[in-house]
């Protein structure tokens, strides 16, 4: 099954070997790559040796390859990027900028919303990043 992951600003893709890259930046201006599993639900992490990230931090994220922010405007804390599944259906991917945070939302292009994670509680309407 190939899923492909999309930079909303350039569409330039962000996955390989099983990784969604981010470009990232901690609280206190460290940067480094992130590497999370592109299996939604997964939330085995990996960080670039330059970037030490404590649970609970918030981290800034950007698109690997034109550098643009994934951050959302709107809402606290949430990034988001866009997914492709091999059937050519695309949805957005939101997921918590709070390092250690469990929470993930997917939204198709009907507008249902799926949502991963035991901290997705906390986020009641997410409605507002749409
Ligand atoms: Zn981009």
């Amino acid at each position: 099954m190939e899923i492909v992951y999309l930079c909303p600003h350039c569409r330039g893709a962000i996955n390989a070997k099983r990784n969604i890259i981010l470009s990232a930046r901690s609280s206190n201006k460290q940067v480094g790559l992130a590497l999370l599993h592109e299996e939604i639900g997964n939330y085995t992490v990996a960080l670039s040796p330059t970037l030490k990230v404590k649970t609970g931090e918030i981290v800034d994220f950007f698109c690997p390859v034109c550098h643009a922010e994934l951050n959302t405007s709107k809402g606290d804390n949430l990034a988001k990027f866009l997914r492709v599944d091999d059937t050519g259906a695309e949805s957005s991917v939101i997921i918590s900028r709070e390092y250690g945070e469990r929470c993930t939302f997917t939204v198709d292009d009907r507008k249902k919303i799926k949502t991963y994670g035991e901290s997705v509680k906390k986020y009641l309407d997410p409605e507002w990043f749409l």
